[in-house]
């Protein structure tokens, strides 16, 4: 029984490679500190997972940044404002597309499937020129074979670039980007080649795109690929590997029927359909890879469990042909538990990172192999029962409040309009109100308050009064640029999600569960480990503290349930909606103490609700629906007088726009300044929308002053398309990593554009 590795972290388990990455940019040290840190890191992945006895293991999942950059780089697919003249791709070219340098901006990145993860969009068109400009497969190859270390090198597949592929500027609207297959797979062949030459026995092309709802033209193109590839993968085993869904039937069958593919790997975490699949029929004489262990999350394996999977399968596929493997890529999750301080042995006996994973991997094909750990074995069993059992996971009164909730809207009894009117009596705000959406600058000082207050250095007076001299400077600050609606500035949160995770019960934090978000970017995702209550007030204290320095409306600023979730390690012993809904309730007490502390307006922000959308068309109708669900249930005890805001980043929310109506708050705020058209198209053609909106009127995640005409311009342009008593003039995020020195012009030509066009109207 063998076992393999769908790819592991690179960052390291301490962030080795950020810090090398980081230093080498910014010309504190050198190409070859950088690629010598690169190296050791590489060497220890390999022979940690050779130690352990995984079989397949794999190489050219190492990155100086990202996959999808790899492999463009690899196919010299190089966008021509970046300049490069051919030959091999250096540190320059590559780094250029994935940061921009002086000149030139960087290429698009965007989500990793549903991950959190951000790769970089090949940018392709009929004139791309395609040559053999990376080879980095066959160096890593080698590199771990000199090491002793016979890996299986590791390829995105041919048709999955393409589908995640975007047309290049300026190319016409009906170009294929299917059409680019004869031109890539040459370069596939080279590579192919030189792998088979330098003694590679495997290769394994991820193909994760055969889990979306793919139409028959795009299927095809595996099956044109893969038969094209046939002579040049002839005495090469090659495994197709998928990962973060089942595979849809019609793509099971498409790619099982492939002649030159030797193995197939499947996530069997998330794609529970595919176990169905595989037993009604799976070729003979080819291995199925089982993806059984959660490269997703950070539990420990249910051993037990995953025998009993893995002992169907074997029925099913043969013995010998039976490969445990991990359900996807171990980048995304956390690198190594051996290095939590912090947590308790209790709760460390229930998680596992990725080098625990990999040793799961390996006891799993052992057992099934007839030599079981049976002290491994025994202790993983108990972790796993005192899991279900342990008061800390079980709060039977949360459970109970979670499962009245089913069956119900929770909708505000009074509509919007009615509402607004409302609450437009008692704040009494001017057409075109002015707000921002929470944070202001995060001071290095800042920091260093929260942080000695964190570590016992200063007293808790001491801290209070800090924070509460910040809090009065960012409420003067905006009296002086007259802004209606204030925030107070969010300066004891280092972040949105962390600040509530601390103070609700059921979370649990790490100190390097870090995981790769983007480039040299890193999130450390709160563990939600048990049933989720609130203990105590969470914000009143600096709301009403806030509330009292002005006689203007200070928002309450919260973030919702379902963004603490979509940011979070979340339980798999109950759905993710039953965490989401506990959360809720939590949240829900907030609002209303903040009502009950004389806070009219509250935000609740839900910046990742768009984030949590499944991949599948036929899971995302139920998902909109809980998620939006537990964000009514927030809220939906308030007075009418009560204004709730809430806010999401991210321009692509075109499709959840019902949603979002759904959410039946009385105003939102979005991020929208990077596309103004995509959004206002949507009421545009029709959609109604009667409750607030704020579109954002300029990009804080630039450093870029706007001046009054042009947030004027962009007002008016609004104005055209949504009617003029719903329209808010706010930035379109928080404005935590800007300089004062930038907010203060810029808010200031904000309230000119908003006074301006007031006077117009
Ligand atoms: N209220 C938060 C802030 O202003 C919202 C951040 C976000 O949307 N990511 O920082
Ligand atoms: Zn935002």
């Amino acid at each position: 029984m063998a076992s393999h590795v769908v790819g592991y972290p690179r960052m390291g388990p301490k962030r080795e490679l950020k810090f090398a990455l980081e230093s080498f940019w910014d010309g504190k040290s050198t190409a070859e500190d950088l690629q010598k840190v690169a190296a050791d890191l590489r060497s220890s992945i390999w022979k940690q997972m050779a130690d352990a006895g995984i079989k397949y293991i794999p190489s050219n999942t190492f990155s100086y940044y990202d996959q999808m950059l790899d492999t463009t780089a690899m196919l010299g697919a190089v966008p021509d404002r970046y300049g490069f003249a051919g030959g091999e791709i250096g540190f320059d070219t590559y780094f250029s597309m994935a940061r921009g340098n002086a000149s030139v901006p960087a290429m698009e990145m965007t989500k990793w499937f549903d991950t959190n993860y951000h790769f970089i969009v090949p940018e392709l068109g009929p004139n791309t020129k395609f040559a053999y400009s990376s080879h980095k497969a066959v160096t890593e190859y080698k590199e771990a074979k000199s090491l002793g270390v016979d890996t299986i090198p590791v390829l995105i597949g041919p048709v999955t670039y393409l589908l995640l592929s975007k047309p290049a500027k300026g190319v016409d609207k009906s170009f294929s980007l299917l059409s680019l297959l004869g031109s890539i797979l040459p370069i596939y062949k080279e590579v192919i080649a030189e792998l088979k030459a330098a003694g590679a026995s495997w290769i394994q092309l991820d193909e994760p795109t055969l889990i979306l709802d793919l139409e028959a033209h795009q299927l095809e193109a595996f099956t044109k690929a893969y038969t094209e590839l046939e002579s040049s993968l002839s005495g090469l085993d090659v495994l197709i590997e998928t990962y973060f869904a089942d595979v849809p039937a019609e793509a099971y069958k498409t790619i099982t029927a492939l002649n030159s593919i030797s193995g197939f790997g499947f996530d069997l975490v998330r794609g529970t359909k595919t176990l169905d699949l595989i037993k009604t029929g799976f070729p003979s004489g080819k291995y199925l890879f089982a993806g059984v262990v959660d490269g997703r999350n950070i539990w420990a394996n249910d051993l037990a469990a995953s025998i009993s999977t893995l002992e169907a399968l074997e029925t099913a596929v043969g013995k010998d042909k039976l490969v445990v493997s991990t359900s996807c890529s171990l980048m995304h999750t956390a690198v190594d538990l051996v290095n939590e301080t912090k947590l308790d042995d209790e709760i460390k006996s229930w998680l596992a990172f990725a080098s625990q994973k990999v040793v799961e991997v390996n006891a799993l094909a052992k057992a099934l192999a007839g030599s079981k750990d049976e002290a491994f074995f025994s202790s993983n069993a108990a972790a796993q029962a005192s899991r279900k059992t342990s008061p800390r996971v079980n709060n039977a009164e949360v459970q109970k409040a979670a499962a009245a909730l089913k069956g119900s809207e929770h909708r505000r009894a009074t509509n919007v309009s009615a509402r607004l009117d409302a609450q437009q009596k008692k704040l009494n705000l001017p057409v075109l109100p002015t707000t921002t959406i929470g944070s202001f600058p995060q001071t290095v000082e800042l920091r260093r308050v929260r942080r000695e207050y964190k570590a016992n250095k200063i007293s808790e007076e001491e801290y209070v009064k800090a924070i509460k001299e910040e809090i009065s400077k960012v409420v003067k600050l905006q009296e002086e640029l007259d802004i209606d609606v204030l925030v107070h500035g969010e300066p004891e949160r280092n972040d949105m999600v962390e600040y509530f995770g601390e103070q609700l019960s059921g979370f649990a934090f790490t100190v390097n569960g870090w995981v790769q978000s983007y480039g040299s970017r890193c999130v450390k995702p709160p563990i939600i480990y048990g049933d989720v209550s609130r203990p105590k007030a969470m914000t009143v204290f600096w709301s009403s503290m806030a509330q009292s320095m002005t006689a203007r409306p200070m928002k309450g600023m919260l973030t919702g349930p379902v963004t603490i979730l979509n940011w979070s390690f979340v339980r798999n012993d109950q759905p993710r909606f039953e965490t989401c809904y506990q959360i809720a309730l939590a949240i829900k007490d907030e609002v209303e103490d903040l009502e009950a502390a004389g806070i009219q307006v509250i935000q609740i922000d839900e910046a990742a609700l768009r984030e949590g959308l499944p991949l599948r068309k036929s899971e995302q109708a139920f998902y909109q629906d809980w998620a939006v669900h537990s964000f009514r249930i927030t809220n939906c005890g308030v007075k009418d007088t009560t204004q709730i805001h809430t806010h999401m980043c991210y321009s692509n929310f075109n499709d959840i726009i019902h949603s979002i109506i759904d959410m039946d708050a009385d105003v939102i705020t979005i991020e929208n300044s990077r596309s103004d058209e995509k959004l206002l198209s949507v009421f545009r053609e029709g959609v109604k929308y009667g409750a607030g909106i704020g579109p954002g009127v300029y990009d804080i995640h630039s450093p870029r002053i706007p001046s009054t005409e042009e947030i004027a311009d962009r007002i008016n342009k609004m104005l055209a398309v949504l009617e003029t008593n719903i329209l808010w003039v706010n930035p379109d995020c928080g404005l935590k990593t800007r300089k004062y020195g930038e907010v203060k012009p810029a808010l200031t030509n904000m309230v000119a554009a908003a006074k301006l066009l007031r006077t117009q109207l």
